[in-house]
């Protein structure tokens, strides 16, 4: 198989599905930071070569905190992948979001504050720009196959991401509304952060399985009752945002390698390349090799 080239990060409930879709080949990747959460499954998919893979393992093993974010966008890295479509269940901040909705978020929010959020950490300082989280190019690509799926597709939103594993207190739930939050998640924070660092294209397709706290539940309803609307919103999701993705691996364009999120360490690398220890750029030549290439 040639090198893959878009990588599919399925959060709860798509990473279940997608390994149903065809015959994917699971492979061994070492990375700098440990094993990826799953192995990566190349796969001849739409006629793409893609990899999945499954963010919180196998059996979701690793909670939001817990998830090795450097580890998998690594791997992704190394098996050639230069765009990423990630998926994620949030809860809504908004009454027209709803669940069963699709939102390409288009902001994020970061109050995560335990996770490892950078590949360089040590040896030497880097700063990419982050004022857009979402690569516009392929938001714009999963926007025009929106029109394709069977239904409401937000093109764009505000992703509040928190640390977890609890969720918000009726408070914070208000507050990340009056701060102009759309949705709440734990996981597209660093993933988003490292996949600008590794300079690859990466998108969000986030879907709301619920309202969080800020709204009233009926109180005629059960827990169980509320718990199994929940899992059906996410089944119901997960069907749409498969044809999506189905959809826009399909667009002219999708393969293109002009875009600026490949070039994002070009002015970002503020350390005196002299003076990085050959250690650090042996560990980091995957992501900064062609950087110091003329040094
Ligand atoms: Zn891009």
């Amino acid at each position: 198989m040639k090198q893959a080239r878009i990588g599919i990060i399925g959060g709860t409930g798509l990473a279940e599905a997608l390994l149903k879709e065809g015959d994917g080949e699971p492979v061994e990747v070492d990375t700098p930071f440990g094993p990826p959460a799953s192995k990566p499954i190349l796969a001849n998919w739409q006629g793409a070569e893609v990899v999945f893979l499954s963010r919180h393992g196998e059996g979701h093993r690793f909670s939001p905190s817990a998830v090795p974010y450097r580890a998998n966008i690594w791997a992704l890295k190394k098996l050639g992948v230069s765009t990423i479509i990630a998926s994620g269940a949030t809860g809504s901040l908004r009454e027209d979001f709803e669940p069963g909705h699709l939102v390409l978020c288009d902001q994020v929010i970061d109050r995560t504050h335990r996770r490892e959020s950078t590949f360089f950490d040590q040896g030497l300082a880097v700063h990419v720009e982050f004022a857009d989280p979402f690569c516009p190019r392929l938001r714009k690509l999963l926007a025009e196959a929106g029109q394709q799926v069977e239904t409401t597709v937000h093109h764009a939103g505000t992703y509040v991401c928190m640390e977890g594993p609890q969720f918000s207190t009726r408070a914070e739930s208000n507050m990340h509304r009056q701060w102009g939050g759309d949705l709440i998640g734990m996981t597209c924070m660093p993933e988003a952060k490292l996949a600008r660092e590794a300079q690859m294209c990466y998108a969000l397709v986030a879907f709301p399985t619920d309202y969080d706290c800020w709204r009233p539940v009926e109180t005629t309803r059960g827990k169980e009752a509320l718990l199994k609307e929940i899992l059906s919103n996410l089944k119901t999701a997960t069907t749409h945002a498969i044809r999506l993705i189905q959809e826009t691996l399909k667009r002219p364009g999708m393969f293109e390698a002009d875009c600026a999120c490949r070039g994002a360490l070009k002015m970002a690398i503020w350390s005196d390349k002299s003076k990085v220890p050959s250690s650090v750029r042996q560990r980091l030549d995957l992501l900064i090799g062609s950087h110091f290439a003329d040094e």
